[in-house]
């Protein structure tokens, strides 16, 4: 039940007005879709594409090296990639142990008879990513600066400087160890539960925390989204998604400008939406409307599909 269009996107260049208008039909009858961005940016990487082929993610806790760096920007990024140099260790562990296991013919029940190891399957440790997880940002640039990189163009500056010089540190780490790093965005609410425990003392707001953006913007203001677009280079496309909070109950005129306005002025990775809806198992028919029978066809076979996590996860229940 999802749905990715991947959407060449350049700055200046308007998309095809027949294509805007089928996928803001689609988002309107709440087809779970995911709109991704391919796009050359000065950060981005721009070869990859292909879904799936990550290994794993570990986070870097932000907010936490701004609390314990007292205002200091030096003592910040140090502590970042002193961190930095941790996941790759505990990455590099984790390719050890699989390639280990491999070797001892852990994939040996999905080859074909009469194959030698390995010879079909295709999985290619070294292809795979190690994420190198991506929250909290507002949160830390709030902690060290005392404003919001959604609202201040200052701190926005600062913020895309750091990212910079981290990325730059990760390129090299992953060219020295052998592993594809990339940065993951991570909005997993357990995540944030677990990485803020320890942070309520240096006044980190854990509610306050935007589930859908890395930024902390404001959904309804489609300005802030040329800043967010900013921090969303840093990533792979497709790993930093905007997620719009009921998308698909705006205006379809409205539907469309976002797509257009994220794919000419923003550096987005992409857009969707996240939200609840109906669906009828019966006939199809989806409604924005929480209830347990179908307004088109009276059955009672009606599932409430819960997107979360910028469009990446579906929770389905039967009502
Ligand atoms: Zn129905």
């Amino acid at each position: 039940m999802e749905f990715e269009v991947v959407l060449a996107a350049r700055a200046g260049k308007p998309l095809d007005s027949l294509l805007l208008e089928a996928l803001a039909e689609c988002i309107s009858r709440s087809v779970p879709l995911r709109i991704l961005f391919q796009r050359a940016s000065i950060v981005g990487e721009k070869e990859e594409h292909q879904p799936g082929g990550l290994l794993q993610t570990i986070s870097l806790n932000f907010p936490r090296a701004a609390a314990i760096a007292g205002g200091k920007d030096e003592v910040l990024a140090e502590w970042l990639e002193d961190h930095l140099h941790r996941v790759v260790e505990a990455h590099q562990a984790k390719k050890a142990l699989l390639a280990n296991r491999l070797k001892a013919g852990a994939l040996a029940p999905l080859q074909s008879p009469g194959k030698a190891a390995g010879q079909d399957i295709p999985f290619h440790l070294e292809q795979f990513v190690c994420g190198v997880g991506v929250w909290g940002l507002a949160e830390m640039t709030r902690l060290h600066l005392g404003e919001s990189p959604a609202k201040s163009d200052a701190a926005l500056k600062w913020l895309l400087k750091l990212m910079a010089r981290i990325k730059l540190r990760m390129n090299e780490l992953g060219d020295r160890h052998g592993l594809r790093l990339r940065f993951v965005s991570n909005r997993s609410r357990q995540v944030v539960d677990r990485l803020s425990q320890s942070l309520l003392e240096a006044g980190f707001d854990c509610d306050s925390q935007s589930c859908e953006s890395l930024i902390d913007l404001d959904a309804e203001d489609s300005s802030t989204w040329v800043s967010e677009g900013k921090v969303h280079s840093f990533f792979p496309s497709g790993h930093a998604v905007l997620g719009l909070e009921a998308l698909n109950r705006k205006d379809k005129t409205f539907i469309q400008e976002a797509i257009q306005m994220a794919a000419a002025e923003t550096h987005l990775g992409g857009l969707t939406w996240v939200d609840e809806f109906c669906r009828c198992r019966q006939c199809s028919a989806v409604s924005g409307e929480i209830g347990a029978v179908c307004s088109v066809c009276g059955c009672e076979q009606m599932v409430l599909v819960d997107r979360q996590g910028q469009g990446m996860v579906n929770r389905i229940t039967r009502l």
